[in-house]
């Protein structure tokens, strides 16, 4: 194991690099200095990566991210907002299906003398179908009165 050597002065060559600004009292003390000198190379290397990177990135103008900040935060209240009204209209939705199936069923059971549906498994049948008319008619209505305030 090796120990790590140091030097008091290799802060403040880090510093002196990365700020593109070394005096030459530091440059002069990292040429001799193993440590200064490493670490003056590496910190060499991150800042001229960084200027890189900087230059090739292609960062959109203010204006159009404010923008686009202002349309998603509008967008994002608007579903928050619409959120507990859709809920609202389909259990609006879901009750009056549920009370077109109960006073069909009532009514049919009387109204159709069918020697078909005489049977329960029957009966059954006819109320399921009369569910899924209702909600093959209903569906649609729903889903435009939900998605009509977008
Ligand atoms: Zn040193």
């Amino acid at each position: 194991m090796t120990k790590m050597k140091t030097c008091s002065l290799e802060a403040d060559v880090l510093s002196a690099v990365l700020a593109g600004q070394v005096p030459n009292e530091l440059r002069a003390h990292a040429a001799s200095c193993a440590v200064c000198g490493e670490a003056a190379r590496v910190a060499s290397l991150v800042r001229d990566d960084c200027a890189r990177a900087q230059r090739e990135a292609q960062v959109p103008a203010a204006g159009v991210v404010w923008l686009r900040a202002q349309i998603r935060a509008r967008e994002e209240a608007a579903r928050a907002v619409a959120r507990p009204i859709v809920f609202t209209q389909a259990l609006a939705v879901a009750a009056l299906i549920g009370l077109l199936v109960s006073v069909a069923g009532r009514l049919s059971s009387g109204v159709l003398p069918w020697p078909l549906l005489t049977d329960a498994s029957s009966q059954t049948l006819l109320r399921i179908s009369i569910v899924l008319a209702c909600g093959l008619v209903l569906a649609p209505v729903a889903l435009y009165v939900a998605f009509s305030r977008d």
